[in-house]
């Protein structure tokens, strides 16, 4: 009798972003340590990680046919709706390619993509590939973007000025200036591109979170009902092992022999993530609010982070003088490293999801400053149910600002939350462990995977 063999390799599809780009390269990881061969798709107009340092995995790339500079659009709503057009054909041959040169030496089990690459759906299908979505972000965003159908018919949508602090009863505490949106004058594509996602999600053999149970068990119960695929809460990821790095920018050598010189638990780390940016007033305002504090920081400051500048030169003349190094900005942080460090005593953040997890998982409470989409939901989940930080719900001023540090870091009133932030860590330590909530899922996934 003719024995079947074994499908061991998993190809891996990331959307080519810093944010997207690092679960999925640690989920590759956690699943290379089952036994499964890994292959990862790189996009060619887009940078990539060092592949150097994942000398187990196999990385191909395909011409998702992007120019430079639509590839390095700030436009990210045209960028994803760019890639799920053009990405098809391309996509396609590739994988034909590489299902066809796999199958004597090493057959495909299935393909994982990002959620947000949907056209890889249809394409897989085709092809009779067994597919499952890794969704990068929390489950309560992805809850909240697949309440949108109902959101709309209810009105909510554009959403108006004057009901921004309305609550919204189908996704309590989410008021509706919380709704994962983002600034565009065509909001009906972006509606058009989150349905298309959420069904086409909603199509594929499981859906994989980088989150876990006992964070977000009331938004999984919510989509439960709706999706009649398995869910995988398998997070955090990169407390499995320790994380190889899949920076897209190189890390600012100077940050942690800079901590090692400050107390304990007395520094601010301020970063908004990988693609936010902020005008030259926020930035002022957010300079003089930092200086203000009196506490130390450390300041990621990406270049380009600032609209219309290059990097720095919109800091008042001595300004960085002024603050007898109690200050220090770099241009790009090896931030899991520095939230793990014991000088530093908080985060603040846009609230990316990744930036969201990787301080809970270091215990780490949050100044929530969200900017778009998933931050707005991350953010009043972090303020308002976790308790584990505040948010600045008024813009920047320097004001709010410095009375947001001081009080989370200095006074009375952030003890609270000091306190439930270290209990929500003791959580994530304990889900990622035997018979722990996440590892229990990864069992799951793991046979779900072993039986295609
Ligand atoms: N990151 C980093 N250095 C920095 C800022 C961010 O390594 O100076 C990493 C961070 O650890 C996280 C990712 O970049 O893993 C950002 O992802 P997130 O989801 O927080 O935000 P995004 O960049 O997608 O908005």
């Amino acid at each position: 009798m003719q024995q079947t063999r074994q499908r061991h390799r998993v190809v891996l599809l990331p959307l080519p972003l810093q944010g997207h780009i690092n679960p999925m390269l640690q989920l590759a990881n956690i699943l290379h340590s089952h036994g499964f061969s890994i292959t990862i798709i790189l996009h060619t107009s887009f940078p990539s990680p060092n592949p150097s340092n994942y000398p187990h995995f196999t990385f191909l790339s395909f011409p998702d046919g992007l120019s430079q500079s639509e590839a390095s659009t700030t436009d990210l709503l045209s960028l994803i709706l760019l890639l799920n057009l053009r990405c098809i054909n391309p996509f396609r041959d590739c994988l034909v390619r590489l299902i066809s040169d796999a199958e004597e030496e090493d057959p495909v089990a299935c393909l994982i993509s990002d959620a947000i690459l949907h056209f890889a759906g249809p394409v897989a299908d085709c092809r009779k590939l067994s597919r499952l979505v890794l969704r990068t972000g929390g489950v309560s965003s992805y809850a909240a973007f697949a309440a949108f159908p109902t959101l709309f018919e209810k009105g909510y949508f554009p959403v108006q000025d004057s009901r921004l602090e309305e609550p919204i009863s189908e996704l309590p505490p989410l008021r509706v200036k919380d709704l994962p949106v983002i600034k565009t004058s065509n909001f009906d594509s972006y509606y058009q591109f989150l349905t298309d996602m959420v069904r086409q999600n909603k199509a594929s053999s499981g859906l994989i979170f980088n989150s876990f149970e006992e964070l977000e068990q009331p938004a999984l119960a919510t989509l439960c009902p709706d999706f009649h695929i398995p869910i995988f809460p398998i997070g955090p990821f990169h407390r499995y092992f320790p994380a190889s790095s899949s920076s897209l920018l190189t890390h600012d050598e100077t940050s942690i022999p800079w901590l090692k010189t400050q107390a304990p638990k007395s520094v601010l780390y301020v970063s908004i993530g990988s693609i936010a940016a902020m005008d030259e007033k926020e930035f002022l305002e957010a300079a003089w609010g930092l200086a203000n504090s009196k506490q130390p920081f450390l300041w990621v400051v990406r270049p380009g982070s600032v609209r219309g500048r290059k990097w720095l030169e919109s800091l008042p003349n001595g300004f960085i003088e002024m603050l007898g190094g109690r200050g220090h900005i770099v241009n790009w942080a090896p931030q899991q490293d520095v939230l793990a460090h014991p000088a530093v005593g908080a985060f603040w953040t846009h609230n990316g999801w990744n930036s969201t997890l990787e301080s809970i998982c270091e215990g780490v409470p949050m100044i929530c400053m969200p900017r778009f989409t998933d931050q707005l939901v991350n953010a009043r989940y972090v303020s308002h149910v976790w308790g584990v930080g505040v948010q600045l719900e008024n813009g920047l001023e320097r004001g709010d600002i410095e009375r947001a540090i001081r009080g989370l870091m200095v006074e009375k009133e952030g003890k609270e939350i000091r306190e439930r932030m270290l209990h929500l860590k003791e959580k994530v330590n304990l889900c990622v462990m035997q018979g722990g909530s996440s590892h229990e899922s990864l069992q799951r996934l793991i046979s779900h995977i072993s039986s295609f």
